[in-house]
């Protein structure tokens, strides 16, 4: 199979090609599409992206309504320096101002069993955990890494990515976690403490791919907001994207495809070009008439999960997090349902007292918790358990606004999670197959940083790089390093 650098691609755009230019639509304008979309333009094909909302961004949503400077990112919010596409493209492409993003800070809280901890005065003991001998004293952390130091051996050798992909796809996290005999107590402390309960039973290995990277030890953020990533291609690509066309049939032929769309007042046009790049999230295509895909490619199309999650923000009229407790980033974690309090650096504006605070950020069955619930119900319950931990809030609270991604209909949920024995063979190879005449480009399409934007860059060179030099019914693999 080809192997591209995916990195030097998207900095030096795509090689010369004997082919014509062709008539290229992009369904979606989150960063899968609008980076194939820019890729292609630049190589000289027509390029028109049709996007169902008004805006571009996709599951990048700032949400602007806090006064001055300061906003929310309901969506992603943080850049790890690993991911070398996001920050080609954040530092040298665009130039977007980056500051550091902390996800550690010892004094933040562990609120767990009732009671409250900073981190660092956090001992399994003084909450209840009574590890067994072989644990005990060890903090969370440790006997992680303890539990995963195997895997992490295997790595460093040669094609150990790969030949873990063919001994643990298999895997749960849970099953490892257990295979590699981590006790009860160590499992109900791990879980909260770093956030694994919502993981446990989902792929081992492309839990691991993240922990391995490291993806939460380094992290910036975009000065002015993420979405001004998104927004930074508009120059080129504007007067090629149509917002509002929400897309709900495709048909293909042998040479060409035409794609049916409707505006907010449901009038429906349609357009023929020599290709499609479908990026919206897979559950989506539920929603869509597609002619000409096989049952291989639907079952999977059917089957790749899509997980929950939401935000709730709120704004206060103090930031009584960094002048009473001296916290100024980082999270804590605790087992209420709000379960975790993010301290965003990202959105505050130093002119005012005033701040904003991520008081619940769950996914999984913890956000289906909230998703049942009205929106004033939501704040009132999280503001609720926010003022167990920092009474403060009670009477600096001002306002509160959620977003809970399985209830939008334009993303299905936060994005996809891997299940056992779909890392490898027929499953991951029907996601990224393209079929005739379209071609797939999503954050589900890349192993190792699915659900991340790196995912989506990737997915999106690969599928331009196919296209245009004439690949068929398949894709390049990836040796960036
Ligand atoms: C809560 C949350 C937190 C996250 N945190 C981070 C983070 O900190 N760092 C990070 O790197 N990643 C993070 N992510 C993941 C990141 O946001 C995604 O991986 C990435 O944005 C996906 O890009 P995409 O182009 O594949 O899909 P999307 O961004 O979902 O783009 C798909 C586009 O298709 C459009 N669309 C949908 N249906 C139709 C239709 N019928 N017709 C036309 N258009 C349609 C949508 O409106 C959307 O614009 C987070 C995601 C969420 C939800």
């Amino acid at each position: 199979m080809q192997a591209i650098n995916t990195l030097e691609i998207l900095k030096n755009g795509l090689p010369d090609s004997v082919l014509p230019p062709r008539h290229i639509i992009v369904v979606g304008a989150g960063l899968a599409g609008l980076t194939s979309a820019l890729l292609l333009q630049e190589a000289g094909h027509k390029v028109t992206i049709l996007e169902a909302q008004n805006r571009l961004s996709g599951r990048v949503f700032t949400y602007h309504g806090f006064p001055g400077k300061m906003y929310g990112e309901f969506g992603a919010m943080r850049f790890p320096r690993q991911h070398k596409l996001a920050q080609h493209l954040i530092k040298e492409r665009f130039r977007l101002e980056t500051r550091p993003f902390p996800m550690y800070d010892e004094d933040t809280f562990i609120y767990l069993n009732g009671i409250a901890l900073r981190r660092s005065e956090f001992y399994p003991a003084k909450m209840n955990f009574n590890l067994p001998a072989h644990e005990a004293g060890k903090l969370p952390d440790e006997l992680l890494k303890e539990s995963m130091q195997p895997l992490l051996d295997q790595m460093v050798e040669p094609r150990g990515w790969e030949r873990l992909l063919a001994e643990y796809d298999e895997y749960l996290l849970i099953d490892y976690l257990r295979e590699s005999e981590m006790s009860d107590d160590a499992l109900a402390m791990i879980g909260p403490f770093l956030n694994l309960e919502g993981r446990f039973h989902f792929s081992l290995l492309e839990w691991f791919a993240h922990y391995y990277e490291d993806v939460f030890g380094d992290l910036v953020y975009i000065v002015d907001g993420a979405d001004s990533l998104p927004n930074a291609f508009a120059p080129e690509l504007m007067q090629a994207i149509r917002l509002g066309a929400e897309v709900h049939a495709i048909d293909q032929s042998a040479d060409s495809v035409s794609i049916h769309f409707k505006d907010s007042t449901g009038y429906s046009q349609s357009i023929t070009a020599d290709e499609c790049i479908l990026t919206v999230p897979f559950k989506l295509l539920r929603h869509m008439e597609i002619e000409g895909l096989d049952p291989n490619k639907w079952y999977t199309i059917r089957n790749v999960y899509y997980g929950r999650a939401h935000k709730i923000f709120m704004q206060f009229s103090e930031r009584w997090w960094q002048t009473k407790y001296q916290i100024t980033n980082g999270l804590t974690v605790t087992d209420l349902a709000i379960r975790n309090i993010v301290y965003t650096p990202a959105g505050q504006d130093d002119r005012f007292q005033k701040g904003i605070l991520i008081v619940s950020y769950a996914w999984g069955q913890d956000s289906m918790a909230y998703s049942m619930l009205s929106e004033g119900q939501r704040i009132a319950q999280a503001l609720q358990d926010l003022i167990k931990i920092h009474p403060e809030a009670r009477d600096t609270f001002e306002f509160g606004i959620s977003h809970d991604w399985a209830l939008d209909q334009y993303a299905g949920g936060i994005g996809p999670l891997f299940r056992p024995h779909e890392m490898s063979g027929r499953f991951f190879d029907n996601i990224v197959r393209p079929v005739n005449r379209i071609w797939f480009a999503n954050d589900a399409c890349d192993r190792r940083h699915r659900r991340w934007i790196e995912a989506a860059l990737i997915a999106g060179v690969k599928n331009a790089y196919a296209l245009h030099t004439g690949m068929r019914n398949e894709l390049p693999e990836d040796f960036t390093e």
